[in-house]
């Protein structure tokens, strides 16, 4: 879901020079011997076509393929999904089990990508200018490319987690609907995917800004998408002899009541930590009332101002209802029988959906009115800056991007997490990709990845997985071989 993901808020703030932020480096800090062994699995992952007609069956094959070459048994490769062309492929790394497994999420599918809209063939990977070109060079085939060189290597090196280590590379999550292999596998292959908690690189990963690395976004929570329909009806007839009851009167008297009310603000964890990290890039009195939100007790009138001052910001303070959709009457001359409005809210992960709607129904005030849920929230409560992953990530993060600031972030959007959530399994949106915030190309045309910014998050998921489990290396460290 990238384009939304991670907030890319600072995109939307006024940073001049941020304090935080180290120069984007022309090195990586990946080994030399395992760049061609990375670069040629992403190669092969974006020259197969997996947008939603065709399936990730193929990619998820030719992972297979090359696990299995490493040394991955067929017990561990499990290639499962609901059609034959939508096969997931749950990779499993076994540990000690001291703990329940990590899992990893990434989905295969890409967003469609016509030859004619782009200036090279998107589906054929190609290396310019410093950067991988290519369908889902950003979304999200580096982090699973990324994913993949990392299970080879910790395989080669028989490495030992304390836990197992489990990928599911999944398909259709960019469009979503029965075949999404994240709410597939959870609902039909649910001992395959049993975890601890659960890491998902479509959210989070590097803010770059004017060429400086300078924030690392971690995700830790999502906003409930609900959406409701109101429906006015009457009797209707002639326009030249109206009566009382018009449900357009009605129904715009109550759009009018929605409209002016605000839920209330209320942070978290994530929010105050997201505020004061971005406190931190900017200057004068909106870094004063953004330090400010990040410490409690929260003061209603600075988070007032900070509102007011920024949609975004506003967003991640409370929850929103806004209409979306309108419709009503049927002829010029004719007294309406009906009016109907859609109403999106994105609920804050602490609230209660039914409080939202109890809510609604107090501001539409009269029962002639009806208010049908449009789909079934899917709750997510917010995830816990849990030491056992902020620990790990904090030392990887000051090993290799020293200088940039973590930044736990509330999502607007949903990604597949959101299953993960809604199931009550703690999941983090982390990825060690960088990306230019200015330049964002993910579902868009010529999409890309810095070539240095893709081996980095490979040494990236290296580190912070072994990190994460910290087991035993046997025998030596050793590079990718024949
Ligand atoms: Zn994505």
């Amino acid at each position: 879901m990238r384009p939304y993901s991670g907030m890319r808020i600072l995109a939307l703030c006024l940073l001049a020079f941020p304090p935080f932020a180290v120069a984007a480096p022309l090195e990586t800090q990946l080994p030399a011997d395992w760049r061609p062994v990375a670069r040629e699995i992403f190669a092969e992952l974006i020259q197969i076509d997996t947008t939603h007609e065709k399936g990730s069956t193929a990619a998820a094959q030719a992972i297979a393929r090359r696990l299995r070459a490493a040394g991955f048994p067929d017990a561990d490769l499990t290639l499962a999904g609901p059609l034959l062309h939508k096969q997931n492929l749950v990779a499993r790394l076994r540990g000690m089990g001291k703990a329940k497994a990590v899992i990893y999420i990434a989905h295969l599918d890409v967003v469609a990508a016509k030859r004619e809209d782009w200036s090279l063939d998107p589906f054929t990977f190609t290396e310019k200018d410093g950067y991988f070109y290519g369908r889902g060079t950003s979304d999200m085939k580096g982090d699973v490319s990324a994913l993949v060189a990392t299970l080879i290597r910790l395989r080669k090196e028989g490495f030992q987690p304390d836990r197992d280590i489990v990928v599911a590379f999944t398909d259709d999550e960019e469009a979503g609907g029965d075949a999404n292999g994240a709410s597939w596998l959870l609902k039909n292959r649910p001992k395959l995917i049993e975890a601890g908690f659960v890491i998902n690189p479509d959210d989070g990963g590097g803010e770059i800004r004017k060429g400086r690395r300078v924030l690392f976004d971690f995700q830790t929570s999502q906003k409930v998408y609900l959406s409701f329909r109101l429906e006015a009806t009457d009797r209707g007839g002639h326009s030249s002899i109206p009566h009382a009851g018009n449900p357009i009167h009605r129904l715009a008297a109550a759009l009018g009541r929605i409209g002016a009310f605000e839920f209330p603000i209320l942070l978290s964890e994530t929010t105050r930590g997201y505020f004061a990290a971005v406190a931190t890039q900017e200057s004068g009195p909106l870094a004063a009332d953004l330090a400010a939100l990040g410490r409690e007790p929260l003061d209603l009138a600075v988070a007032a101002r900070v509102a007011a001052a920024n949609d975004v910001l506003a967003a991640m303070m409370r929850t929103t209802c806004v209409p979306t959709e309108l419709a009503g009457g049927h002829a010029e001359n004719a007294l309406p029988q009906m009016a109907r409005a859609t109403i999106n809210c994105r609920i804050l992960p602490q609230e209660s959906p039914e409080e939202v709607e109890s809510i609604l129904r107090r501001l539409i005030g009269e029962p002639g009115i009806s208010l049908t849920r449009l789909n079934e929230p899917m709750h997510s409560p917010p995830s816990s800056l849990d030491p056992q992953v902020v620990e790990p990530l904090t030392r990887v993060m000051k090993e290799m991007f020293s200088g940039v600031r973590l930044v736990p972030v509330l999502s607007t959007g949903a990604s597949d997490s959101v299953f993960f959530l809604a199931a009550g399994i703690p999941t983090y949106g982390i990825s060690g990709t960088f990306g230019d915030i200015d330049d964002v190309r993910a579902h868009g045309r010529d999409e890309r990845v810095g070539v240095v910014d893709f081996y980095d998050s490979v040494e990236f998921v290296y580190r912070f997985l072994k990190e994460l489990t910290g087991g035993k290396v046997r025998g030596a460290a050793s590079g990718p071989g024949r």
